[in-house]
């Protein structure tokens, strides 16, 4: 990990945002690299000065009610529907990912290794396990949103690059938020979709090889993965999903350019 990558995964790393191999990951850098110590040191001072009473002052009563006033009467929430509050879709997601998840595991711990992968094998387990990860842990997003409008500025500020967010909720896949990961020693925007009952992750990142639309699909330990390069920006998908649905929802990813 560059102090770049480390500068950016530190604010994650403060708020217990990332999964256990970015922790260690940003957690070694940050032992290694005296510069990094100190920002994250400023860091963990300004977060407990902020936490100070004398900081904090409660607003006036009047303030209060202008500002409830001001805002809309939300709207209510359709029965079937999701709701954009991790909270209410956490469950839903939890009862089905879950035993899938744990399933995984057991088999990515037993699976035989073939020696010496390729570099994409590598990548393609990165990405399965990344995606095994986010269903197991309460990680699956940071910012959980079924709105591009919300998750496009989410990453503003978090990565040295822009990702583009789209939803395809009309074509039955639904945006339902994103998150910050780290693959490929890097950190990269992982946006979460979801097909019935199933959970898409889509990992993102700015292509270095030539601009060149490499597809593939293949199972990795009874996950579909398919690899595209589109925009500039090398693409993995993830999912439980079929092998022929998960092209589609490719297809979707590509035809948007
Ligand atoms: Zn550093």
């Amino acid at each position: 990990m560059n102090c770049d990558d480390a500068r950016i995964l530190m604010h994650g790393h403060l708020d217990g945002e990332l999964d256990l191999a970015a922790d260690l990951e940003i957690q070694r850098h940050i032992e290694e690299c005296p510069r990094c110590a100190s920002e994250y040191a400023a860091l963990l001072a300004m977060r407990t000065r902020l936490k100070d009473e004398e900081f904090r002052f409660e607003a006036p009563a009047a303030l209060k009610e202008k500002i409830r006033r001001a805002l809309p009467t939300p709207a209510p929430v359709r029965s079937g529907g999701y709701q954009s509050r991790r909270g209410a879709w956490m469950p839903r997601v939890a009862r089905f990912a879950l035993p899938l998840a744990v399933g995984a595991v057991l088999a990515l711990a037993i699976a035989p290794r073939t020696i010496g992968p390729s570099i994409d094998q590598q990548l393609a387990g990165e990405v399965v396990a990344s995606h095994v990860r986010s269903l197991m842990a309460t990680h699956l997003m940071d910012v959980a949103s079924t709105d591009q409008h919300t998750v496009k500025p989410w990453f503003n500020g978090k990565l040295d690059f822009s990702p583009p967010v789209t939803d395809f909720a009309k074509d039955g896949f639904t945006l339902v938020g994103g998150r910050l990961d780290y693959i490929d020693g890097r950190p990269v925007a992982a946006l979460v979709y979801q097909h019935g009952k199933h959970v898409i992750n889509v990992f993102m990142w700015p292509t270095t090889g030539d601009a060149t639309s490499a597809e593939r699909i293949e199972t990795e330990h009874g996950y579909n993965v398919e690899q595209l390069t589109v925009a500039g920006m090398t693409c993995w998908v993830v999912s439980d999903l079929n092998s022929l649905e998960l092209d589609k929802f490719a297809e979707l990813i590509r035809a948007r350019g």
